[in-house]
């Protein structure tokens, strides 16, 4: 469990008040992950002052830390349980995974650009969350020898659904991907029911580009 007591606990619950809760997501559970996890710890060092700003932040390797408020509208949208196993495609800086990973037992976490999933492993071993694995490798194919998984979380926009993550999903599943163009997506949410998968679209949304097999050309 990741520690509250550092420099930036004032700004955390700032954070989580007026970026998260004030927007319109008030799951206490997903407001408690977040004002646990410390995200100064997941950008590089001279941005630390600006982690917990209403922005997303450069990581390296042209990809970006999303804001707070996107994260926390992920992963609300999972109604998460404690025992959840999750997949997440697009590990990042590992920041959402830390919140992942405050909320249900497992996450196991896939990206593409190797580089970027080391330092996230480095960022998630200094905040001290231990229930997270990272991958790497093309997301959009999903994690077969470990499905099925109760959530699955899409990091990054691409041009469909992809259909291996919706097959890995268990009976009840929910999986959160945003779809559409290169610049801008809608989020979708799909639901793996008895009677087969259940999509709702949850709103506009704008991501940088999921790139893979079920994503855009590599
Ligand atoms: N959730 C991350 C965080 O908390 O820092 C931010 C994710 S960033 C917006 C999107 C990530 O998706 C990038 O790191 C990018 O390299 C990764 N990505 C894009 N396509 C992917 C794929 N097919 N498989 C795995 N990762 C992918």
């Amino acid at each position: 469990m990741a520690g509250v007591a550092d420099d930036f606990g004032r700004a955390r619950r700032r954070m989580v008040v007026e970026h998260v809760l004030e927007r319109g997501i008030s799951d206490p559970a997903v407001l408690e992950a977040m004002a646990r996890v410390p995200r100064h710890l997941f950008v590089e060092e001279a941005l630390e002052p600006r982690a917990y700003g209403d922005w997303s932040l450069p990581i390296g390797f042209g990809q970006t830390i999303s804001h707070p408020f996107t994260v926390a509208l992920l992963v609300a949208a999972l109604d998460l349980r404690s025992g959840d196993r999750v997949l997440e495609v697009g590990t990042g800086s590992g920041y959402q995974a830390a919140v992942l990973g405050q909320l249900a037992a497992n996450v196991l976490s896939i990206e593409r650009v190797s580089g970027l999933a080391a330092r996230a492993r480095r960022n998630l071993d200094r905040a001290r969350i231990y229930n997270v694995a990272v991958r790497v490798g093309d997301g959009t194919l999903g994690w077969r020898g470990e499905a099925p998984f109760d959530a699955v979380i899409v990091a990054a926009g691409g041009p469909e659904i992809p259909r291996p993550l919706v097959e890995q999903l268990a009976p009840g599943g929910r999986l959160v991907v945003p779809v559409g163009r290169t610049d801008e997506q809608v989020l979708v949410r799909v639901t793996a029911g008895s009677t087969g998968p259940v999509t709702e679209v949850l709103g506009d949304c704008r991501f940088v580009p999921l790139v893979g097999r079920f994503g855009f050309g590599a």
